[in-house]
């Protein structure tokens, strides 16, 4: 192993659920191999600040079950310029850090892929993101919980939905992808799911609506992922009660309640076996490269690919919401 003796952990961008069982894997996994252990604040901002604290087996104790990050997160534009990252190296080199484990989503591993080359420094990532947009993974931390309080919350819509006989337009997060809206609506019985990679005209839309109001339902769910693309949903529900002002449309935003609560239990062992991966990485001499898992294996994906590719949507999953929703 290159001699590395400490390796510091930060959570970056927005959080996920599972970020704590991250930390708490790397911390344990590295103590358990004889290294030391530097907890990172706010992410990359903390390592402008110098918020950093040596972490022990407890500083990590009663976590996993925990959402959001206890070392925080943020977002910190000074280290988008080669001036912060030179600030940040030079706080690496006073805490005697020797590598870097950065759990965060697509932002903070590009980040850290222009910090590792330019400082020749050893980072490994941790893909922690509710929006599973990460190439090279089957999953990222925090997507299971998400989808899983997003169908907890489409299930009670679906209550109301029907006993009024409306058409719901229900907002998932994903940015730009549409996993957490495909998926969610696979689970929740949806009837659609508009969604950023796949475009749905609103007269493909309108002949999906019909087909569930037509049958047995008297009322329709679609679920549709935030995007500029989509519109989101005040923007599809709009054009809709335009085009067809005979339905009762109303719009729900899920909001930040997707990011919250506790780990599923998905998302903690999936957590654990990257958390502790990561260090197993750093001392097979990886570096720049993404814990990812694919058919249950751990993998490592060059940043490169984890960062530039677009991850692709299962085309079989939206035929078979189709098929599902008549
Ligand atoms: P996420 O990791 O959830 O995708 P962001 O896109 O907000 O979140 O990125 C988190 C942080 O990572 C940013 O605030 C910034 O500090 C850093 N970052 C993102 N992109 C770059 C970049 N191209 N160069 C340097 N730092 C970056």
């Amino acid at each position: 192993m290159a001699n590395i003796k400490c390796v510091g952990i930060l959570t970056s961008g927005g959080d996920a659920p599972g970020m704590n069982a991250a930390i708490r894997a790397v911390t344990r996994a590295a103590i358990y191999n004889g290294l030391e252990v530097k907890g990172i604040y706010r992410g990359y901002q903390g390592l402008l600040t110098d918020e950093i604290t040596p972490f022990k087996t407890n500083n990590v104790s009663n976590i996993i079950q925990q959402g959001g990050t206890i070392l925080k997160t943020a977002r910190c534009a000074e280290f988008r310029e080669p001036e912060g990252r030179q600030k940040a190296y030079e706080t690496i080199q006073k805490e005697g850090i020797d590598a870097l484990v950065v759990i965060g989503g697509d932002g903070s591993l590009s980040g850290a892929r222009i910090f590792a080359q330019e400082y020749n420094f050893p980072i490994v990532g941790v893909p922690g993101t509710i929006d599973n947009d990460l190439y090279g993974t089957d999953i990222t931390i925090g997507y299971d919980t998400a989808l899983n309080t997003i169908i907890e919350a489409v299930d009670k819509i679906r209550d109301t939905a029907t006993s009024h006989e409306r058409l719901f337009f229900i907002e998932v997060m994903g940015r730009d992808a549409g996993f957490l809206a495909l998926n969610g609506a696979i689970a929740s019985g949806a009837e659609a799911a508009i969604i950023p990679e796949i475009w749905t005209e609103v007269d493909q839309l309108e002949e999906l609506i019909e087909q569930g109001f037509r049958k047995t339902k008297n009322s329709s769910i679609v679920l549709v992922a935030e995007s500029d693309v989509t519109g989101g949903a005040m923007g599809m529900a709009d054009r809709v009660k335009k085009k067809y002002p005979q339905y009762d449309v109303r719009v729900t935003i899920l909001g930040h309640v997707q990011r919250g609560g506790s780990p599923s239990a998905t998302d903690r062992i999936l957590a654990s076996r990257m958390g502790a991966a990561a260090i197993d990485a750093l001392m097979e001499d990886q570096r720049n490269v993404m814990i990812g898992i694919q058919n249950d294996a751990i993998v490592y994906v060059p940043f490169s690919k984890a960062i530039k590719n677009d991850k692709p949507i299962n085309r079989d999953l939206l035929n078979l919401l189709h098929t599902l929703s008549i």
